[in-house]
């Protein structure tokens, strides 16, 4: 079997160096004793999302308490050279943990959520952040799955023309859009530093307005197409991305 890996929001560092057993969340806790079946001296991975991962071994567990001893560090990262942010449409609630969990493990850097005009889903205050915190628990599972030590983050979901009017001015992004855009594989990225982060906007169910198209190509936003056929919302995140990092990432 695979080690299995464990996010830790506290940093691991301070208990490797006092040789120090620490103690994990209970989410984790119930995972590994009734799921996983691990029992006392199996090995696991620690990350923090503060840079590598930390091997350690179980030193006691059941369904509520794994209190696990840190071994070492090891400095890996598996991240893209290519820096893109998934600038997601709202889309219902499965269709976005969908896309959330693929373009972790397609390697996306970061996510801003969106809501356009024709987002079914609309979210207020509260629930806006319960949302905004399950999302980012997507996130960390899929890094714990695909081995990820560094963690995408999810920003706060924002209208499109609010979050328009902030982005910094050398910001420069695609739009996925059915309709008059240039084929993925041809964009020139030439005018990105690889340190730069690729926006990729993606519309919800029904699409971006024309207006909306039209503000983000303003904006320097590139019209892209992913072919001729309607992909849905979260397959065209997944293949844009997917396509990206074969054209212009770590797929090459
Ligand atoms: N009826 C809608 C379809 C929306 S599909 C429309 O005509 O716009 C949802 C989103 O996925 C789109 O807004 C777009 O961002 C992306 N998408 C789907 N198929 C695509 C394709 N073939 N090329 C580029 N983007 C696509």
């Amino acid at each position: 079997m695979r080690t299995p890996r464990f996010y830790c929001p506290e940093p691991i560092a301070p208990a490797l160096r006092n040789a120090a057993q620490i103690q994990l969340e209970a989410r984790l806790a119930h995972h590994a004793f009734r799921v996983l079946r691990l029992r006392f001296g199996d090995r696991v991975t620690l990350f923090d999302g503060r840079g590598g991962e930390y091997p350690a071994r179980i030193h006691s567990l059941d369904a509520k308490r794994l209190m696990v001893t840190v071994e070492g560090h090891v400095p890996v990262e598996r991240e893209s050279p290519l820096r893109t942010c998934i600038v997601q449409a709202l889309s219902t609630g499965e269709r976005m943990t969908f896309t959330l969990e693929k373009c972790v493990e397609l390697g996306a850097t970061r996510f801003q959520p969106i809501e356009s005009e024709r987002s079914v889903v609309r979210l207020k205050d509260e629930r806006a952040q319960r949302r905004q915190q399950h999302w980012q628990q997507v996130v960390i599972a899929a890094c714990e799955q695909c081995g990820r030590n560094t963690v995408p983050v999810v920003e706060e979901s924002s209208a499109l023309v609010r979050w328009l009017a902030v982005l910094p001015t050398r910001a420069r992004g695609i739009v996925l859009a059915p309709e008059g855009g240039t084929p993925l594989a041809r964009i020139d990225l030439a005018p990105y530093a690889p340190a730069d982060e690729l926006l990729v906007a993606v519309g919800p169910e029904g699409g971006f307005t024309d207006a909306e198209l039209e503000l983000l190509e303003q904006r320097g936003f590139t019209r892209v197409s992913l072919g001729p056929r309607t992909l849905r919302t979260e397959t065209a995140a997944a293949a844009a991305l997917a396509s990206l990092q074969a054209c212009f990432g770590d797929f090459r």
